[in-house]
C-alpha cells in the first residue's frame, strides 16, 4: 500500500529529475534511448535550459558594454569555431574526408566541443542520418517537412533528437576517449567559457588600455559569438535546402549559396556536398571559395592531418553539364514535400521566395518519384548499411 502509494511521487520527482542529470551526462536515458528515439517530436523545456541560457547570456552585454578587442575577439572566436564545425564535426567525424592520429582526433574532437554544438559523435550520428533521409519524413531538420523554425532551432530541442544511436556510428563509438567526450558534452564548453573569463581578467590587470575585463570578455567572446555560431551552422538545416542554385539532380532540395558559404566557411556549396560527400572540399570549382578546404589543405601541410580526399574527374564533369532547372525538376521528382512554402513566407519572407520563385520556374506537372538520381554514399554510410543487411531492419536507398 505505501508501495504503490508512493511510486507515482518517485516517478515524478525521476521524471523532474531525469533532465537535469542530462545536462552533464548525455547518455542518461533511464528508458532506454531506443524508446526516447521513437518519441514524437516534443520540446524538452528543462533539458535545454543551458540552450536557453546561451542566447539569455548575450543580453549581459547590457551590463558589461563593448571594447574593441571584446567585439574583435567575438568574431575571431566566430569563425576560427566554424572552421571546427566545418572541418572536424563535419568533415572529419561525419564524413572521414580525410585522416589524422587517434591522438590527432581527440585533440580534434576537443576543438570542436568549443563550439557547443554537443559532442562530435552526437552531430556525426545525426549529420549522417540527414544524408541518408535527406528531405524524406525521417529526415530531423528537413524545411521542406517540418517548416523553417524547426528546421533551424526547433529540432535540436526536441526531446527524441537528444540521444546518439552509437550503433549506427560504430567506426567512432569504437574510441573510447570519443564516447567520453561525448557523453559529458559540456565539460569542453565550461573549461572554455572559464579560460575566456581567465584571458579577459589577466588582460584587465596587465593590459587595461584594452579596456576589456573577464565578464565583458565572457559576454562577448563566449555568449554572443556561440549564440551566432549556432545560428550560421543552423543555416545550413535551414536555408541551404532552400535558397541558391542546384548544379547537380539530388534527390533532396540540396542548394548551393555563396552567401551560405561565406557565413560557414564553404558549407554554403550544399549541393555540391550532397551529390559527392567524401570530398574534402565543398566548393568543387576555384570560383566556388570554400576557406575550411584552405585551412585543411594549410594544416595538412604540417602532417598533423593528411589523405585529403580530392573531387572526382566524373563527377566534376557531371557538374559542368549540369543546369539549375533541370535540378530543380529533379528535386520536385523526388518525394520531396512543399507545403511548407506557406507557412515558411511567413517566417521568412525573402528566403521563402527565393526559394518558391526557383522551385517554380519549372514545368508543374511532373510524375511523381520515378528516376532516383545517383547520390554518393560514404564509405562509413555504406559499411553500416551492408552490417544492417543482418538486421531486422532493410538498408535505406
Ligand atoms: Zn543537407
Ligand atoms: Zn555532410
Amino acid at each position: 500500500m505505501t508501495s504503490s502509494a508512493n511510486k507515482p511521487s518517485r516517478t515524478l520527482l525521476s521524471r523532474l529529475l531525469t533532465p537535469l542529470v542530462q545536462w552533464v551526462d548525455s547518455d542518461h536515458c533511464p528508458d532506454g534511448a531506443e524508446k526516447m528515439r521513437n518519441e514524437p517530436d516534443r520540446v524538452d523545456w528543462v533539458r535545454v535550459m543551458p540552450f536557453v541560457f546561451l542566447h539569455a547570456g548575450c543580453l549581459g552585454v547590457i551590463w558589461v558594454g563593448a571594447s574593441s578587442f571584446a567585439v574583435w575577439s567575438a568574431v575571431a572566436l566566430y569563425f576560427i569555431r566554424m572552421f571546427a564545425v566545418t572541418g572536424v564535426h563535419h568533415r572529419y567525424f561525419s564524413h572521414k574526408t580525410y585522416s589524422t592520429s587517434r591522438f590527432g582526433q581527440f585533440l580534434l574532437a576537443i576543438f570542436a566541443g568549443t563550439t557547443v554544438q554537443r559532442g562530435s559523435l552526437w552531430w556525426a550520428y545525426h549529420h549522417r542520418h540527414h544524408h541518408k533521409h535527406s528531405d524524406e519524413a525521417e529526415d530531423a531538420h528537413s524545411p521542406h517537412v517540418h517548416g523553417f523554425w524547426w528546421s533551424h532551432i526547433g529540432w535540436i530541442t526536441s526531446r527524441r533528437n537528444f540521444p546518439t544511436d552509437y550503433s549506427k556510428i560504430k567506426d567512432l563509438a569504437k574510441y573510447p576517449e570519443l564516447v567520453l567526450l561525448n557523453r559529458f558534452d559540456l565539460v569542453v564548453p565550461i573549461l572554455f567559457a572559464t579560460s575566456i573569463f581567465g584571458l579577459g581578467q589577466l588582460l584587465a590587470a596587465y593590459a587595461p588600455g584594452l579596456g576589456t575585463n573577464g565578464w565583458q570578455m565572457l559576454v562577448w567572446g563566449f555568449f554572443i559569438s556561440t549564440t551566432f555560431l549556432f545560428h550560421g551552422t543552423g543555416c545550413i538545416n535551414s536555408m541551404a535546402h532552400l535558397m541558391g542554385r542546384r548544379r547537380f539532380k539530388t534527390s533532396d532540395d540540396s542548394r548551393n549559396s555563396a552567401i551560405l558559404a561565406f557565413i560557414t566557411l564553404g558549407e554554403g556549396w550544399h549541393n555540391n556536398h550532397h551529390r559527392y560527400q567524401s570530398s574534402t572540399r565543398n566548393g568543387f570549382y576555384w570560383w566556388e571559395i570554400d576557406p575550411t578546404y584552405y585551412g585543411l589543405k594549410l594544416l595538412s601541410l604540417t602532417g598533423f592531418i593528411h589523405g585529403l580526399k580530392p573531387v572526382p574527374a566524373s563527377i566534376l564533369e557531371e557538374g559542368a553539364h549540369a543546369d539549375h532547372h533541370a535540378s530543380v525538376v529533379a528535386a520536385q521528382k523526388s518525394a520531396i514535400a512543399h507545403p511548407h512554402y506557406t507557412s515558411l513566407r511567413r517566417a521568412m519572407p525573402t528566403a521563402a521566395a527565393i526559394a518558391v520563385a526557383t522551385a517554380t520556374a519549372s514545368p508543374a506537372a511532373m510524375p511523381q518519384r520515378k528516376v532516383d538520381p545517383a547520390v554518393h554514399k560514404d564509405v562509413t554510410e555504406l559499411a553500416h548499411e551492408l552490417k544492417a543487411k543482418t538486421s531486422d531492419n532493410p538498408p535505406a536507398i
